[in-house]
Order: C-alpha cells, then sequence, then structure tokens
C-alpha cells in the first residue's frame, strides 16, 4: 500500500511519476527526510520528527516548507490509510532543494506505506548486527559541520552499502563504530543498552542522530524510575550488556541476539519491559 499526499494537503496518484529528473533529491542526494511510525492513526513523536527536519533543514541550508504544510499532507495521507487491515504505516516526509539551476524552491511530499514482514519478522526474532567502522572521530562533527554529520540527509548509499556488507558477513544488521573504539548508531537506528538497571546510549555530539525512538523509551525509563546516560560507550560494553537493542521508528525496539557472530546477553522478560515502557508512552 502506498499512499501520496503533496503539501498542499492534495493526493497524488503513487503510480504517476512526481519528481523531475534535475531535481537535485535526485542528481545529488541533496536534500532531507523524516519517516514517522503511524499506528491506529495516530503518528508517533510527530512533533521530535518535524523538530529534526527543521534541524536537517539548518543544516543544509536548505529552505523547508512551513510546519504547518507538513501536517496538513501527513494528516491527508492519514485519512486515506486503510487502519483496519493495516494497523500501522510508514509516514514518510521528504524535501530537496529543488531543480538543478532553479530558483531554490524545495520539492516536498509525503508517503503513506506499509511495513515489510522481512520488518516484522526481525521485530519478533531479533537481529544479529556487525559492528562496521564509520571513519569518524566523536570531535568530527564540530570539527567539520560540512559532513552534515547529525542531519538526516537523502544521502544515505554508504548506510545502504553497510547494511550490504552486514548481509555478505551473514548478519542482519550495523552498528557503526567510531576511529576511537565507541559506538555510533546503526545506518538506520540508535544503539541502546542496558546495563544493572541503567539504560545508555551514544552522545548525539558524537555525529549521530538524536533517535526520537531512543528519545522516547529514555522519557518512558526515567518515569519510572530507571537511570538513563547519554554518553560515550566503548564497543567493549556490547559484551558485558544485560541487553542490546536497536531503536527507530520503524522497527521499534529490536533486541540484538548476536554482535560480530558471538552472542550476547538476551532476556525475554527484560525485552518485554523495555518494549512495554516505549508502549507505554502511546
Ligand atoms: N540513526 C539513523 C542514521 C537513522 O536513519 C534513524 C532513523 O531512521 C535513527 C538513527 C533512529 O531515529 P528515529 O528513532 O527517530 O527513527
Amino acid at each position: 500500500m502506498r499512499i501520496l499526499a503533496l503539501l498542499d494537503g492534495t493526493l497524488a496518484d503513487p503510480e504517476v511519476p512526481l519528481l523531475r529528473s534535475d531535481d537535485l533529491g535526485v542528481q545529488r542526494g541533496d536534500g532531507i527526510f523524516e519517516t514517522i511510525l503511524a499506528v491506529d492513526g495516530n503518528p508517533r513523536e510527530i512533533e521530535a520528527h518535524l523538530d529534526r527536519l527543521e534541524r536537517s533543514a539548518r543544516l543544509m541550508e536548505l529552505s523547508l516548507p512551513e510546519r504547518a504544510s507538513w501536517h496538513r499532507a501527513v494528516r491527508t495521507v492519514l485519512a486515506e490509510w486503510p487502519w483496519d487491515s493495516e494497523p500501522e504505516s510508514a509516514i514518510k516526509l521528504v524535501c530537496t532543494r529543488g531543480l538543478d539551476g532553479g530558483d531554490g524552491t524545495p520539492t516536498a511530499f509525503v508517503s503513506g506505506q506499509s511495513l515489510s514482514a522481512e520488518l516484522m519478522r526481525k521485530r519478533a526474532e531479533g537481529i544479529s548486527v556487525v559492528t562496521l567502522e564509520r571513519g569518524i572521530d566523536p570531535g568530527m562533527m564540530e570539527r567539520a559541520p560540512w559532513l552534515l554529520l547529525s542531519a538526516k540527509t537523502l544521502s544515505y548509499a554508504v548506510n545502504m552499502a553497510a547494511l550490504r556488507e552486514a548481509e555478505r558477513r551473514g548478519a542482519d544488521e550495523v552498528v557503526f563504530t567510531a576511529t576511537d573504539g565507541s559506538l555510533l548508531e546503526g545506518p538506520t537506528s540508535n544503539v541502546v543498552l542496558a546495563e544493572g538497571g541503567r539504560l545508555a546510549t551514544p552522545p548525539p555530539s558524537s555525529g549521530i542522530l538524536r533517535g526520537t525512538t531512543q528519545g522516547a523509551l529514555f522519557r518512558a525509563a526515567e518515569e519510572t524510575g530507571w537511570s538513563t546516560a547519554v554518553e560515550p560507550i566503548a564497543a567493549e560494553r556490547l559484551w558485558h550488556a544485560d541487553g542490546v537493542w536497536l531503536a527507530s521508528s520503524i522497527r521499534k525496539i529490536t533486541q540484538v541476539h548476536t554482535v560480530d557472530g558471538t552472542s550476547v546477553a538476551t532476556d525475554p522478560g527484560l525485552h518485554e519491559r523495555i518494549c512495554k515502557l516505549y508502549e507505554s508512552q502511546y
């Protein structure tokens, strides 16, 4: 299922081409996006996603349509989605720099898409990951803002190549590491560790995205007395943690059972508690 809406709130035919061949989003990946999970008509963390979209636009010096128009297009998609037969939808917000040599008017649209059976299986069964070098050090984001390290740009070719490398190595997913051996994030997710009643995740200052899903989980955890930490995490901590998860809007909180071919701690009771904490926010 695919539903497509434009920012004036009208529907468009998802089978009909929408972009021109000289759109800079197509030509250079010069644009930004967000993916929001909607469940039973409720778009989760939409304001946090729009905050991040605006932040990405600022970092890219990209002119972004106003917030109300994103809300309007999301409402159009939500109104068309068949919630009774498909209770979850991936709502994608896309904005490119517009036409090559144009006047800077962005190209923008919102689509709703079905979640794959593969994703559902991974949510239920957990995943194996490999650690792969990202080639950046934790101070890079501040030193080299032109690398757009914390912007959610359309340039995801490297992230997708890392996933293919994981597949070659027989794993489902990737956790990137920095040059100092600390954990960064997955190609489309944040990494979360549970260690003795404490949840930890690497800091956005290391050049990773501030995750809306990780944020919701930590908010819920703090409300129920867990301590949480956003701090540099040495990769070795993966081996000693009580549990490791990849968090993102669409995958929710997916448990990691294997890292670099070796099993890591998994506790079904703990996994259930973590998932319930996240769901408690909705
Ligand atoms: N990090 C990267 C690189 C991502 O692409 C994503 C989401 O796709 C995330 C982290 C997780 O962000 P969120 O929980 O807001 O979906």
